[in-house]
């Protein structure tokens, strides 16, 4: 079954799981003891809005939708439709790059997550990041 509906149903479920991740993430971050702002923009100047943001020692962190983002374990790409979807995961994939092009510029690390991914490891993988970044500043 690929029908437009299949499509919407399938996009829908993908963004509240998404949501899900960020939320349980964000849960797993705190009681590391961590603080953090969300859905920011880490570079004024840049038009991209991270997930979760550690604005002093720099370090985004992007939570990526399996669908949209085309994860390589459970992108699902449309038969109905192939080249609108392929054209629209592809370009999402260029901006991610691009954005971590961008801001790694500025000198910010960028942590990405998959929506699959277990948010405790995901967590641990940012505290990480975010200890390591912490030591150049200080
Ligand atoms: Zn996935």
């Amino acid at each position: 079954m690929d029908t437009t509906a299949a499509v919407s149903a399938r996009m829908s479920r993908q963004r509240s799981r998404d949501t899900g991740t960020e939320i349980a993430l964000r849960k797993a971050l705190h009681a590391l003891g961590l603080r953090y702002r969300v859905h920011q923009r880490p570079v004024r100047t840049v038009r991209r809005e991270a997930d979760v943001v550690f604005t002093r020692v720099k370090v985004a962190v992007f939570v990526d939708g399996c669908f949209w983002h085309g994860c390589p374990e459970h992108a699902t790409w449309p038969k109905r439709n192939a080249d609108f979807w392929r054209d629209k995961i592809e370009g999402n994939r260029r901006r991610d790059r691009d954005t971590d092009v961008r801001l790694g510029e500025q000198g910010w690390a960028v942590v990405r997550v998959w929506e699959h991914e277990d948010p405790l490891v995901a967590a641990g993988r940012v505290r990480d990041v975010v200890l390591a970044q912490r030591s150049e500043v200080d």
